[in-house]
């Protein structure tokens, strides 16, 4: 077990270990009155002055490094940054394989022992007198110098025979060979290499192998709209650093988009590619680490926690839609990848690339103060125009009863053509399950989760009332538990009514729904994906899932179902999250030859993050994002930091948030200059004011410069040990919040 502690501690080597100590591998330690596992993150030549205390290493548990010196540094940063204690960190970034002990597998091979043996014996006639297929036999094994057994026994039927017949001669002989799992089957869409780049993809191309060549780091934003040709520029950059003997790492926000990237990547790169998400098995993660440890692969295609690559030589960092809020982890530890990739980049003097159709605010705040050079692919490839969009205003729409004012007259004509002409349409919905509130309508009470502060979501297939925030779920009730008199209906909508609306409207078309709740078996995503892609579907709906990087030429129809649940959101990022979802979900459409459209239906036609969208038009969004965000302090003019404060008992959980908040309010009033920095906003009871049973509360601290705010994170902490003590309150210090429910 690694243990949760912040401090790093020394031990001795002993002789017999001495070989096999070094950085980047395990160690069994004593520690108190227990034997733990450490990882090794640097050795004194010199004896530390105070040597009494100091314990001896017990034993070594890796053979090779899982880590680089290098990348030690950049777990330390982490740790300190996001207020991590450094081994769970490292123990988070390692495949959890490692700990499982699920080793590389081995496998039996047969290789030629006695070359000249094998060649004088071909060359000469012995072979007529043995079976029919031993020459052939011979010849495979000779050419190829080496072969799996059951590689031969398959394809030989007498294989065993002979493999038997020829080591006993002593020309070939039994040997074991460590081989790695190869995760990935069937590719979703393998694409060739195009003959030629289009000027403003030569023209990226250049920037980026200009700063790659110079060998130092530094930060493009790559903004070219949806369908501009970012992945090409992407792959030249990739073989560019290769060719200088680097490595590479592609990360992207969703595992799907993995996949998709490695249909590309795979064919071109070959073996020297390797993946890396949540989902491969443990056995997977684990080869696909010590591959790229051992300086085994070129590239590296995963979502977040492909940031933690082992490579040897890092010389380019990819981050594609680096605006995704997926690059937050939402659990500890807590870590923004793209911001990280940042500092990676900056340690292993790499090139880092944002890529992304719509920037963050953030990175595109920073390309205009000159902090990342800008490079703009303003056109789509072959200058094929922009899908035109539509905005449906959902007020003038009377509720005819009929499908209950799901789609629009015009969204449901526009299906109704698409379908006719043979096209494909994408249905956004960003809510999953049947419908949104189960309500009694005699009392108006809804139902709602035990454990958590929000109403329960009715799904069809399974006939249940679920809580899409812990795995409570209940059979409907008959009548209203609350006034045991009304009967209980569905309002509201989700992804699985917008499927029974659609099988009801287009009877004759072909529907699948994209969304959690439908691909929780493995591989489910890629036949979603994999028959959307191959024309087997008609209108694929899905949740925010669908929305980004994908490129589907016969896609003609983008619909957004209602625009407006991610505006809702209380947070200062709502408006961002709405025009990045919409442009993004828009850049699905006429992506090919033919010219697309896309309708959003919405109850707020007018909202800036709406109309931009509509016009595609960033700059002005931004510009418009810029100012609210500057009148009220927001980042990126502002550094933030949401503590968050848990209980199982209500009373106690505020009365520690409470203490806690004057006491953050004492320390930053003891600072005469420097205080007058920093705000903090609290204590208040969470959004969400109970979550799997425990309750919350949170303090949010907003500060101009992020040193003086990590100052006093650290003081922060050190007071929640004393303060919390025993309390049964536990805080989490979230630096840089991206969800503050
Ligand atoms: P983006 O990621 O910027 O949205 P893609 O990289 O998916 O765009 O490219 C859009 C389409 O253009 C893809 O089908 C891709 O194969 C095609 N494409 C890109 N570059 C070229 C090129 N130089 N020649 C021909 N087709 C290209
Ligand atoms: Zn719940």
């Amino acid at each position: 077990m690694t243990l949760p502690v912040r401090e790093t501690y020394s031990y001795s080597v002993p002789d017999a270990l001495r070989q096999a100590a070094g950085i980047g591998r395990r160690a069994l330690v004593p520690f108190r009155s227990r034997n733990v596992i450490g990882y090794i993150i640097g050795i004194e030549k010199q004896p530390p002055e105070d040597i009494k205390g100091v314990k001896d290493i017990l034993d070594i548990l890796d053979g090779e490094p899982l880590f680089h010196e290098k990348s030690v540094s950049f777990f330390q940063w982490m740790a300190d940054y996001y207020l991590f204690p450094i081994g769970l960190l490292i123990k988070s970034a390692l495949p959890g394989g490692i700990n499982k002990k699920v080793g590389p597998l081995k496998r039996i091979c047969i290789r030629v022992k006695d070359d000249a043996a094998v060649k004088r014996i071909l060359a000469g006639d012995k072979t007529k007198t043995g079976p029919k297929n031993e020459r052939e036999f011979l010849e495979l094994l000779f050419s190829s110098g080496m072969l799996p057994l059951n590689e031969l026994s398959s394809r030989f039927s007498n294989g065993l025979y002979l493999v038997n017949k020829w080591t006993k001669a002593g020309a070939m002989e039994r040997c074991s060979e460590v081989f790695f799992r190869d995760p990935s089957g069937e590719l979703l869409a393998s694409s060739s290499e195009p003959s030629m780049l289009f000027d403003q993809q030569t023209n990226a191309l250049k920037s980026i192998t200009g700063c790659l060549d110079k060998g130092t780091f530094s930060v493009c934003l790559l903004n070219g709209v949806t369908g501009s040709g970012k992945t090409e520029v992407y792959y030249r950059a990739v073989r560019h650093a290769i060719d200088q003997g680097r490595q590479a790492i592609i990360m992207v926000p969703e595992i799907a988009l993995a996949m998709y990237a490695e249909g590309i990547f795979r064919p071109r790169l070959g073996e020297r590619v390797a993946v890396f998400h949540s989902g491969l098995s443990d056995g997977e993660r684990y080869d696909q680490w010590v591959r790229m440890a051992r300086g085994g692969a070129d590239l590296v295609i995963g979502a977040r926690s492909a940031l933690f690559s082992p490579f040897p030589r890092l010389g380019l960092i990819i981050v594609d839609e680096e605006y995704d809020p997926s690059y937050k982890q939402e659990e500890s530890p807590r870590y923004q990848a793209r911001d990280s990739a940042i500092v990676r980049g900056r340690m292993e003097n790499a090139l880092v690339i944002l890529g992304a159709g719509t920037p963050s605010v953030q990175s595109f705040h920073n390309a205009s103060k000159g902090r990342y050079r800008l490079i703009t692919m303003p056109d789509r490839i072959e200058k094929r125009p922009l899908p035109e969009v539509s905005i449906v205003d959902m007020k003038d729409l009377k509720d005819t009863g009929r499908g209950e004012g799901i789609l629009s007259p015009m969204l449901q004509n526009a299906l109704k053509e698409t379908l006719a002409s043979g096209n494909q349409t994408i249905l956004f919905l960003n809510r999953r399950g049947f419908s949104r509130v189960y309500l009694c309508r005699s009392c108006g009470a809804s139902m709602k989760c035990p454990n958590c502060d929000v109403t329960l979501i009715y799904h069809i297939r399974e006939n249940s009332l679920n809580c899409h925030y812990c795995d409570f779920h209940i059979t409907p009730p008959d009548k209203c538990p609350s006034c045991k008199k009304g009967p209980m209906k569905a309002f509201g909508f989700g992804t699985q009514k917008l499927e029974l609306e659609l099988q009801r409207l287009v009877p004759e078309a072909r529907i699948a729904r994209m969304d959690r709740d439908s691909t929780r078996r493995k591989g489910e995503i890629f036949r979603l994906l994999k028959d959307f892609n191959d024309g087997k579907t008609d209108i694929l709906v899905g949740t925010q899932m669908i929305t980004k990087g994908y490129d589907f030429p016969n896609v003609t129809l983008v619909g957004v179902v209602s625009a407006d649940l991610s505006l809702g959101f209380p947070d200062f990022r709502s408006g961002e999250r709405t025009f990045q979802l919409l442009a993004q979900v828009a850049g699905r459409a006429g992506r090919g030859e033919q010219k697309g459209k896309v309708i959003i239906q919405t109850f707020n036609p007018l909202n800036y993050a709406i109309t931009s969208a509509r016009d595609h038009d960033f700059e002005t969004f931004f510009n418009k994002e810029k100012e609210l965000r500057g009148q009220l302090g927001y980042p990126p003019f502002s550094y933030l930091a949401c503590l968050r404060f848990q209980g199982n008992d209500k009373a106690v959980t505020e009365a520690m948030a409470r203490r806690m908040g004057s006491e953050i309010k004492k320390i930053t009033a003891g600072w005469p200059k420097r205080g007058k920095e920093i705000q903090v906003l609290g204590p208040v009871e969470s959004p969400m004011a109970k979550l799997k049973g425990k309750y919350r509360w949170q303090i949010l601290i907003k500060s101009k410069g992020t040193s003086i705010l990590h100052y006093l994170l650290k003081e922060v902490d050190a007071l929640s040990r004393e303060i919390l003590k025993k309390s049964g309150v536990g805080m989490v210090i979230d630096v840089d919040p991206y969800q503050m429910l």
